[in-house]
């Protein structure tokens, strides 16, 4: 049985807590959620799961019922002390600390498997740490993630897609993204403002684009000046770095704007300039 409204609501009083906005503390009270972001993560008994924010550890009690060995990163001290207090959850790693900044390769190195994150991510700082987790933490070869619907809408953009743009870019340089499901407001204590979207990412096997020709630093520089004049041709926006002959050599039009381009495109485009 994961937690209720109630008993959430209970263990934040019992502690004297109240949930703090500026880490993103909206804890998921529902039952069906939990079992559906569980099932689309394929957790099984066989997984190595890491959670980021786990919060009052419903979901960590989710993961742990299917057997999997769990490992959850927290990094309010006073939740910290609800998980580790509550006997349901004696089976998970609970680690302390900010996950934007900790050794998550540490973390991963408990076992040499793959291993999957599956996480309620604090809103404020979904991206980053998707974006961490992708770029320094290659044992984690799948997520699956709730995040704001417009956050994860970003993610899982393709070119042309109104919210495509450098985040989309940055994700499918590592791997594929998919929005998998749209949750309501009504199932988290406090309820946010905002829907919520469950994003699922594999890593690919290699980079988009093969680091030992252009390095992803030079592929992002050229993407940020481009996205920066989003509305743009890219003869306008870089027409500072690319020449038409290295418009040519890339096989990409000058008169397109930077939301028609993959991140293969980008990084012919920057190939073109070495
Ligand atoms: N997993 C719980 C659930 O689903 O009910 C809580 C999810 S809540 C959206 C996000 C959690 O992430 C909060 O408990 C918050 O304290 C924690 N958090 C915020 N920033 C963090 C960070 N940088 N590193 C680790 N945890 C963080």
């Amino acid at each position: 049985m994961s937690l209720t409204r109630a008993e959430s609501i209970a263990l934040l009083e019992q502690a004297g807590l109240k949930p703090k906005r500026k880490l993103g503390q909206n804890f998921v009270v529902d039952a069906n959620t939990l079992a559906r972001i569980v099932r689309l993560g394929r957790v099984t008994s066989e997984s190595h799961v890491i959670e980021i924010g786990a919060g009052l550890g419903a979901l960590t009690q989710e993961l742990l019922s299917t057997q999997a060995s769990v490992t959850a990163v927290e990094i309010d001290p006073d939740l910290v002390q609800i998980l580790r207090n509550r006997p349901e959850l004696s089976e998970a790693h609970i680690v302390e600390g900010d996950a934007l900044h900790m050794d998550l390769n540490e973390v991963v190195s408990l076992s040499r498997s793959p291993w999957v994150l599956v996480a309620n991510l604090p809103y404020n700082v979904a991206t980053p740490l998707v974006l961490r987790v992708l770029e320094d933490v290659p044992q984690i070869q799948r997520m699956l993630v709730m995040v704001q619907a417009e956050v994860g809408e970003r993610m899982a953009a393709g070119p042309g897609d109104d919210a495509y743009g450098a985040v989309s870019l940055r994700v499918g340089y590592h791997g594929t993204a998919s929005v998998a499901g749209r949750v309501p407001p009504t199932v988290f204590v406090p309820r946010p403002k905002v829907d919520s979207v469950l994003v699922s990412i594999e890593r690919s096997p290699e980079p988009a684009v093969d680091p030992g020709l252009v390095s992803e630093d030079e592929i992002f520089a050229l993407v940020r000046q481009a996205f920066g004049q989003r509305r743009k041709m890219l003869r306008r926006s870089l027409a500072a770095v690319v020449s038409p002959e290295a418009f040519e050599a890339a096989g990409v039009l000058p008169t397109a704007r930077p939301e028609e381009l993959d991140v293969r495109d980008f990084g012919r485009l920057a190939l073109s300039l070495k």
